[in-house]
């Protein structure tokens, strides 16, 4: 059987069988997608042939590329010592202690406790019943609401997609009725004539104003991305995160910082809160933790939520079949053998996130680009059909989707969100494949400034 045959045997029974997620399954099903084969360092190769650079790290889980030898290793020779064994009725497994033991060390001194789940959307589920229970337990059994941010996303099960605040998975799921949302700090799109650190504090002034018509009595949880990822990349201004946390020491309310993008390292720091300085009372962590190799996903609880947990008898009656599973688990301690044990984070935050940055900004002057905005390793570059007054060059055809798709044909991997173009390069990517990213990158946006005639 010839390679051609092959890509194109699967390409069909793909179309035939297999629904994608986030995909328009009738789209799909017409025309197909591409069978990715093999991935290397920071390439991913198609079985066509193409050879294609990640600036996404996979879906913002490979920070440390594809060839981690050592973490796939760690999950060959586990699935060979104990394949499986769940963590309900007393039972536990070494990997998942260690685990649990080396993420409560790497956390702030007042982390101790893990539940793990296989994914971020599972762990924001669990964190909304940690929530609940917490003041149920404590008497308080009217603090149910969590709020949320508009644009956020926190997952796609029912109700992560609901904390989420993307409009289209709410039309889906109508939410549920104790999640409310507030304004995003996005400046480019929302700021109008504000300074960005005059919008931040009007940003941070919407959770006060949102509590104050709630009811503190009847809110237990504000949750939040320090930066908001799969929304577009917003990094709010610098005054935002000081203010909110300035409520919210002046509120009984939790807080849940869903690091499952900015974690382990990709803000510059080894979660985003260090790198905004606040003090969450309940960690979401996925993706990274495992260098995306296997599934896993959970919640760091910290001893204040843990205590109230603890305190009290009585079953949570909560838990997925793979929680704790060996093969994850050595995946996530190899990773973090990698991050603690090398100097890979050092260098990606000391080194390579200025020089990424730095890059990007040369695009500024491009005629399509509104802003460039980048921290740590993620980044956004906004386009526009006019710098002035931000007017957007495509929103009827879905914003960026045209420079995407060229940028893809040029050999580089990169998402968008709307008029953003958006990324998240793996911490082991080199200057010169920055450089790279960048030029492929800006013949895309040369093409996209062809085809909507903006000069
Ligand atoms: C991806 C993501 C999730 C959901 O994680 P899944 O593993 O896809 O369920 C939750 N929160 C944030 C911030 C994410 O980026």
């Amino acid at each position: 059987m010839n390679a051609t045959l092959e890509t194109n045997q699967l390409r069909q029974l793909d179309q035939q069988h297999h629904l994608h997620p986030f995909t328009d399954f009738r789209d799909y099903a017409a025309n197909g997608g591409r069978i990715v084969s093999r991935a290397e360092h920071i390439y991913i190769y198609d079985s066509d042939g193409n050879k294609i650079q990640d600036a996404m790290s996979g879906l913002w889980c490979c920070s440390l590329g594809y060839s981690q030898d050592g973490i796939k290793k760690a999950v060959a020779d586990q699935l060979m010592e104990l394949p499986f064994y769940n963590n309900f009725f007393k039972c536990s497994n070494q990997p998942a202690v260690e685990l649990a033991t080396r993420l409560c060390d790497m956390a702030p001194a007042n982390f101790n406790k893990v539940f793990f789940t296989n994914s971020g959307s599972e762990a924001n589920d669990t964190q909304i019943k940690f929530v609940h229970r917490y003041y149920e337990l404590l008497g308080k059994p009217s603090k149910r609401l969590i709020i949320s941010r508009k644009n956020a996303y926190h997952g796609s099960t029912i109700a992560a997609a609901s904390l989420g605040g993307m409009s289209t998975m709410h039309e889906q799921t109508q939410g549920l009725d104790y999640i409310r949302h507030i304004e995003q700090p996005y400046w480019f799109e929302l700021g109008g004539d504000m300074s960005p650190d005059e919008f931040g504090l009007w940003a941070a002034n919407e959770l006060t104003k949102k509590i104050d018509e709630l009811g503190e009595d009847n809110i237990a949880a504000f949750i939040a991305e320090p930066i908001q990822g799969a929304g577009g990349v917003i990094i709010p201004p610098d005054t935002y995160w000081p203010a909110v946390q300035k409520i919210l020491d002046e509120r009984d309310i939790l807080f849940i910082s869903d690091e499952v993008i900015c974690g382990f390292g990709r803000t510059g720091n080894l979660f985003g809160f260090q790198t905004y300085e606040t003090k969450p009372d309940l960690i979401t962590f996925a993706k990274a933790v495992t260098n995306g190799y296997m599934p896993l996903g959970g919640s760091l609880v910290s001893d204040k939520v843990a205590d109230v947990l603890l305190g009290h008898g009585g079953e949570f009656a909560h838990g997925l079949t793979y929680s704790g599973h060996p093969a994850s688990c050595a995946a996530g301690l190899a990773t973090m053998d990698v991050l603690q044990n090398t100097s890979i984070l050092e260098s990606s935050a000391n080194d390579l996130a200025p020089y990424f940055a730095q890059a990007l900004e040369s695009l500024v002057d491009h005629p399509v680009v509104g802003q460039v905005r980048a921290k740590g390793l993620v980044a956004a570059v906004e386009l526009v059909k006019d710098k002035g007054s931000r007017e957007r060059l495509a929103p009827e055809s879905g914003g960026a989707v045209y420079t995407r798709d060229r940028a893809i044909e040029n050999g580089l991997m990169v998402r968008q969100t709307g008029d953003a173009m958006i990324m998240s390069p793996p911490f082991v990517t080199s200057t010169e494949e920055v450089d790279a990213l960048v030029s492929k990158l800006t013949l895309a946006l040369d093409k996209t400034a062809a085809f909507y005639n903006v000069k």
